[in-house]
């Protein structure tokens, strides 16, 4: 039996060109951002001049630069993660513990490999890595979907936003005094970061303004709505607001 560096190493080895070929076939490198919406477990590839793809994935895991730890999608408690489980099984039977532990001290590399042996467990086509601010996702591409036809593909553009500067992205929600002028201060629902996990809310910012008459009112209510005005702008365009008001 192989010990866990050679097995690991030997997936590897496998991988790359077949991810190297996989690559070249839809052009991966070409596009130069990326959305994905991870109920539907989809992710767009796309170009500023809207040219996209869409790829069916499989969330194998996420490194977190800040605490600099791996953890695997099953780990979550996701049962929309069930798959991954079978990676874990598979580390109890041949004793890699690296498997089969939910969470641990890593660094960037160990994803890869555990990217490459999911690929071989559950029948990848090739694989995706998105890297944002605080953690790096890793993901297997398992399908190519035609954005023409396939009805998942409908539903995530129903719940994004076409916005001229970016494209589809997500929504999000602003006073109808922030702008990308002149600062008038940045008050947010929760703390944001780019690109960050959202599970029921929506991004949404106000000014000083709003937030002394938010409070005024003790909320937001019938009497401090009106004056907010909120406004739905895009994800990237959030941040940029947020940048220029900081
Ligand atoms: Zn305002
Ligand atoms: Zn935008």
């Amino acid at each position: 039996m192989l010990d866990y560096n050679e097995y690991s190493q030997s997936e590897l080895n496998k991988l790359i060109p077949i991810q190297d070929e996989f690559k070249e076939k839809y052009k991966i490198d070409s596009f130069s951002h990326w959305f994905y919406d991870d109920d539907l477990k989809i992710i767009r590839l796309y170009n500023d001049d809207k040219h996209e793809i869409f790829f069916k994935y499989i969330p194998i895991g996420t490194y977190s630069l800040t605490s600099e730890t791996w953890m695997w999608s099953w780990f979550n408690n996701d049962e929309n993660n069930a798959e991954t489980v079978k990676i874990k099984n598979f580390g109890l039977e041949n004793n890699y513990r690296k498997l089969y532990e939910g969470t641990f001290p890593s660094d960037i590399y160990d994803g890869w490999e555990f990217l490459a042996i999911s690929f071989n467990i559950l029948d990848g086509i090739g694989v995706y890595t998105l890297n944002t601010e605080n953690l790096n996702y890793y993901l297997l591409l398992i399908e190519n979907l035609n954005s023409e036809k396939d009805s998942n593909i409908k539903i995530l553009k129903q719940q994004v936003l076409d916005c001229p500067n970016h494209g589809l992205q997500r929504k999000a929600f602003v006073c109808q005094h922030l702008n990308l002028e002149k600062p008038v201060g940045f008050i947010e629902a929760f703390d944001t970061y780019p690109k960050m996990e959202l599970e029921e809310e929506d991004l949404q910012a106000w000014c000083n303004d709003c937030e002394n008459i938010r409070r005024k009112h003790n909320g937001w209510n019938e009497e401090s709505e009106p004056y907010a005005q909120i406004k739905l702008i895009c994800e990237n365009c959030y941040f940029e607001i947020k940048n220029i008001n900081q």
